[in-house]
């Protein structure tokens, strides 16, 4: 669709004056990149007309992810190292993302399907490759695939290039992220932002650069080894990924696999015996790969093979072909499926279905994935082999402050909340919020005649407080004395459209009130916003995990301090037997806690509770019921 022609590209010419000495600096071109399984690409915008264009070297815009290892030494990417993965598929490596920033542990039982050695190592390590003689980690692998696109557009604009957008798919965990980016670093790339690949699909299709704009949107990517379908939601400018589901072991590499399958079986060989002999069997993938793509605009191609010395001719059709790959297409379906009940929403909620990946170019694929979202029209007007890189230019676009009107000011970078009892974030205007903003919510207290409450409100994405940004803090003080759980405090935060927040404490019921003015993101830097972001998303499993245990404890310390008010009240009410009892299961709870153990703490507490709770209903104190429920604030 965009055809390279290298005199139509003028560079982005953003220029920048030094107030001080005088000097002009031009600005950076930044790259986006598509770093992909199969294929990678490199795009900018030809600022002459606005539009994102792939770049190449010699018109040819994908470069192949795969590096060759030759025996004298030198390192060869893309299509200069596609052809030895037959002559010399031991030393040429592919799928190297499938890698990055996994552990042996995570691939080991795929680790057979490369056709390289990938080093058993049985820790958390990141996996290693050996290559005559030295180990490489998908890290430096990758960097080579990203220094030769580096290259490709140093070469093509005639000019040196430091910084990129790098898209990854949705679903990369923080350690596969941080993986790409380190990559990145390695070919001396500055990586400013790390960008989902369904998001950059869209873009590509101007879907999400109007802000008015309210869209969800299914990104449905078939490349070469993985599929993946992601559900967004688009609003305001900002990209939801609703959720994603997908297979990293299925994708046009099947197809090859199925037809080299079907043409052994027509022929009468045995696929295992083709599969032992690695160069043959990847000289068969790469004529099944050549096939497929004919009949992807053609209802027949003839086949001429040779195997074992024989030779054969056989015309191969579009019907065998659909019948071959028709299993592989269903799981995509069923992944579609999974997603929409994941994100609970219905097929009639997506407003549009967008293609990506060279394998949505099978006239079957297509077929069904109309009939599955009952869409008349999908997304395939661009070429769905560069759409990622495309929608990674207009990223780097809106990065480099070409598109101003983009720069989603208009949210609110991080969660905005208070501390609740525990050390706990309570978020109460949570992040990617659209300013301004008004989100209120109610709370309690904890403790018998508190008079006095401390509210301090923080921003950021951690469970714990003690993780996040500590905005201010203020008291709510004269509440007058009630029991724990019966004063209502109602707290709004206001968030004005300079990123004022604006806090505000009332008691209903004693109508006790308090205000203050705080500021959210003085102070933070974009790199401080974003490395918090991060750490949020890297350490979100423990976070969770110690957010689980404070809450069991909390809610454990609750029911204890009930219990012992309920003994020294209530004594007499209860039978000695029931004090002994209730005092043996409240030792055995305050053990657990003690020992941070929290399913021991769910199980005591679920059985101190279940044993006291006729006591309670005996005593019918309703401020016990009130106090076990709601959010409570610590006292002074
Ligand atoms: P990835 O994102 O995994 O790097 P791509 O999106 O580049 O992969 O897709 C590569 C896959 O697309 C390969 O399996 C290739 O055979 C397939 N493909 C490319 N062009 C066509 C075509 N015209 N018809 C069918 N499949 C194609
Ligand atoms: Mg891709």
């Amino acid at each position: 669709m965009f055809n390279f022609a290298p005199c139509i590209i003028s560079i982005l010419a953003k220029i920048s004056i030094n107030i001080k000495d005088g000097s002009i600096k031009k600005a950076d071109t930044i790259i986006g990149i598509d770093l992909g399984t199969t294929n990678s690409l490199v795009a900018v915008i030809n600022t002459t007309n606005q539009q994102p264009i792939c770049l190449s070297e010699n018109a040819e815009n994908i470069v192949p992810s795969i590096i060759y290892f030759a025996p004298d030494g030198t390192i060869r990417v893309g299509a200069a190292a596609k052809a030895h993965l037959i002559m010399d598929p031991q030393h040429t490596i592919y799928s190297v993302k499938r890698l990055l920033g996994r552990s042996y542990t995570d691939i080991q039982s795929h680790a057979n399907s490369y056709g390289y050695k990938i080093i058993e190592d049985e820790t958390k390590a990141m996996v290693r490759v050996e290559m005559n003689g030295k180990f490489y980690n998908p890290i430096e692998l990758s960097s080579y695939i990203l220094k030769a696109l580096k290259a490709n557009a140093e070469k093509a604009l005639n000019t040196s290039i430091k910084k990129a957008v790098i898209t990854v798919p949705a679903y990369f965990n923080d350690s596969q992220r941080q993986a790409t980016r380190d990559a990145g670093k390695l070919a001396g790339l500055d990586v400013l932002r790390i960008v989902n690949e369904p998001t950059a699909a869209s873009l590509a299709y101007g879907i999400g650069l109007n802000k008015e704009e309210e869209k969800c949107i299914a990104v449905y990517d078939l490349g070469g080894g993985t599929f993946d379908i992601t559900l967004l939601r688009i609003q305001q400018g900002v990209f939801e990924v609703l959720s994603t589901n997908g297979d990293t072991y299925t994708g046009g590499d099947d197809f090859d696999r199925v037809i080299v399958e079907q043409w052994c079986q027509s022929i009468g060989v045995l696929i295992g015996t083709i599969e032992k002999n690695k160069s043959l069997y990847q000289q068969l993938r790469l004529e099944a790969e050549r096939v497929k793509k004919e009949l992807s605009s053609k209802n027949f191609v003839d086949c001429e093979l040779e195997i074992e010395g024989r030779k054969h001719y056989f015309k191969y059709t579009i019907k065998q072909f659909n019948l071959a790959i028709q299993a592989i297409i269903d799981k995509t379906i069923d992944c579609c499926k999974r997603a929409l009940q994941d994100a609970g929403i219905s097929l009639k909620e997506i407003d549009e279905v967008v293609m990506v990946g060279g394998s949505t170019r099978v006239p079957l694929v297509i077929e069904c994935v109309k009939a599955f979202f009952q869409k008349e029209n999908l997304h395939n007007e661009l070429d769905p082999d560069e759409v990622v890189a495309l929608g990674a230019a207009i990223e780097a676009d809106i990065l480099a402050g070409n598109r101003k009107d983009l720069l989603l000011l208009d949210v609110t970078p991080l969660s905005l909340g208070i501390e609740t009892i525990g050390g706990l974030m309570d978020t109460i205007i949570p992040r990617n919020s659209k300013v301004p903003q008004k989100a209120g919510r109610q709370y309690t207290t904890s403790v018998d005649g508190q008079t006095n409450l401390k509210i301090a409100v923080y921003q950021g994405e951690r469970e714990l407080v003690n993780d996040n940004r500590k905005l201010g803090e203020f008291i709510l003080n004269n509440i007058p004395a009630m029991p724990a759980g019966f004063p209502k405090i109602d707290i709004q935060f206001l968030l004005n459209a300079d990123g004022i927040l604006k806090v505000n404490a009332t008691e209903l019921r004693s109508n006790t009130m308090q205000e203050i003015a705080i500021k959210p993101q003085y102070g933070l830097t974009d790199q401080e916003v974003e490395s918090m972001l991060l750490a949020s998303f890297e350490h979100a499993e423990s976070d969770m995990a110690a957010r689980l245990l404070v809450e069991s404890k909390t809610e454990a310390e609750q029911l204890i301090y009930q219990c012992n008010k309920l003994l020294n009240a209530n004594a007499t009410f209860l039978t000695e037997s029931e004090v002994l009892e209730t005092e043996q299961l409240l030792s055995q709870l305050r053990k657990a806690i003690a020992e941070d153990n929290r399913d021991a703490i769910n199980m005591q507490t679920e059985r101190l509770n279940e044993y006291t709770r006729p006591f309670a209903e005996r005593l019918m104190d309703s401020a016990i019921g009130n106090a076990l429920t709601g959010k409570k604030l610590d006292a002074l």
